[in-house]
């Protein structure tokens, strides 16, 4: 009995496939490696390298492994990229899961958890916002994330199958343990572009947007540590595995920091004061964006536990002097 891990060698997959390492389950992970790392992949836990979308594939890790659920990390994640190749976006993100949940209806699995995003709520206005504000992503990435929903939805009401959707709001951090973290060399989410200021490996920090209605002027974010987003992908399963009915869920901790307030908690972490520059606003950056995470609370019963932005920072900070050390080896 297993879980089948899509993108289980990527940055949040990997982290799935360690917490369920960790809790004694069997995974298998399904990767094409594109973005992903096999040494993020535990030894004694099978590495298939191949497409989503390979049906024929797919059936046969299913039957090998004897898969019970499927947890689906596997997707293109940038967004700036998505606006300049959207048709490709569509591809990855909508159309191989289109096949992925084909094959996985057709071996009658009935357990699916799929990784949203909360750039399914656009520029939204509403803080914190709950699971049924209105949808309306702004970007290429965000539709196509929205559009699995909408084929997980049709496809539970015809075949059966049980889904969670996880809305992931700014995923953060690293494995406590320092096993896996954010590798993708040219990343440019806010607390690993801060940490690689501090560590000298950029020149320093732009704030992009000092100008928000927000208490400071820069943009607010609901980050999440990934191991505790993780840990959310099991009680997703445990719910549905316990008869829980398909849903919808925000995963953030239902608390904002702005740029600045991460600017200030990677130099104080680090003791090094970086320079950092007031900069434009980037396209597309919603003022604010908070989870409101009643649901998943009361629904699947998760309780966060690595919610401190400081200990976030330290495990990225950890992380970037690990990728450094493994350069230098
Ligand atoms: N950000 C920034 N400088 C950077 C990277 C990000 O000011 O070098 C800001 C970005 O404009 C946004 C916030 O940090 O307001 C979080 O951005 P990130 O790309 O990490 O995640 P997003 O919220 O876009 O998914």
């Amino acid at each position: 009995m297993a879980v089948l891990v899509t993108g289980g060698a990527g940055y949040i997959g990997s982290h799935m496939v360690l917490a369920l390492h960790d809790a004694g389950e069997e995974a298998v992970v399904l990767d094409d490696l594109s973005t992903g790392f096999p040494w993020a992949v535990p030894d004694d836990v099978p590495l298939v390298e191949g497409d989503i979308a390979d049906a024929a594939l797919v059936a046969k890790i299913i039957a090998e492994y004897d898969v019970t659920a499927v947890a689906h990390f596997a997707a293109r994640i940038v967004v700036p990229e998505s606006v300049a190749d959207p048709l490709g976006y569509y591809l990855a993100n909508t159309v191989k899961s289109r096949a992925l949940i084909e094959a996985v209806v057709t071996a009658g699995i009935r357990d699916f958890v799929f990784s949203s995003t909360a750039a399914v709520y656009g520029n939204t206005t509403v803080s914190p916002v709950p699971e049924d504000a209105p949808l309306a992503p702004v970007s290429p990435y965000g539709r196509s994330k929205l559009m699995t929903e909408w084929m997980l939805a049709d496809a539970a009401q015809a075949h059966g199958l049980r889904y969670v959707v996880l809305r992931y709001f700014n995923v953060a951090g690293a494995d406590p343990a320092g096993r896996s973290g954010q590798s993708t060399p040219h990343a440019t989410h806010l607390i690993k572009v801060a940490c690689q200021a501090a560590l000298g490996l950029r020149p320093g920090l732009d704030v992009f947007g000092t100008d928000y209605p927000t208490p400071d002027g820069s943009c607010v974010r609901d980050y999440i540590q990934v191991t505790d987003l993780a840990e959310a992908h099991l009680a997703a399963l445990a719910h549905l595995r316990g008869g829980g009915a398909s849903g919808i869920y925000n995963c953030g901790y239902g608390r904002g920091y702005s740029v600045l307030e991460v600017a200030e908690a990677v130099k104080r972490i680090s003791g090094v004061d970086f320079p950092v520059r007031l900069a434009p606003r980037r396209a597309g950056d919603p003022a604010s964006i908070v989870a409101d995470v009643r649901r998943i609370r009361a629904d699947l019963g998760w309780v966060p536990t690595r919610a401190d932005l400081d200990g976030i920072v330290m495990q990225a900070l950890a992380w970037e002097r690990e990728l450094l050390a493994r350069e230098g080896a």
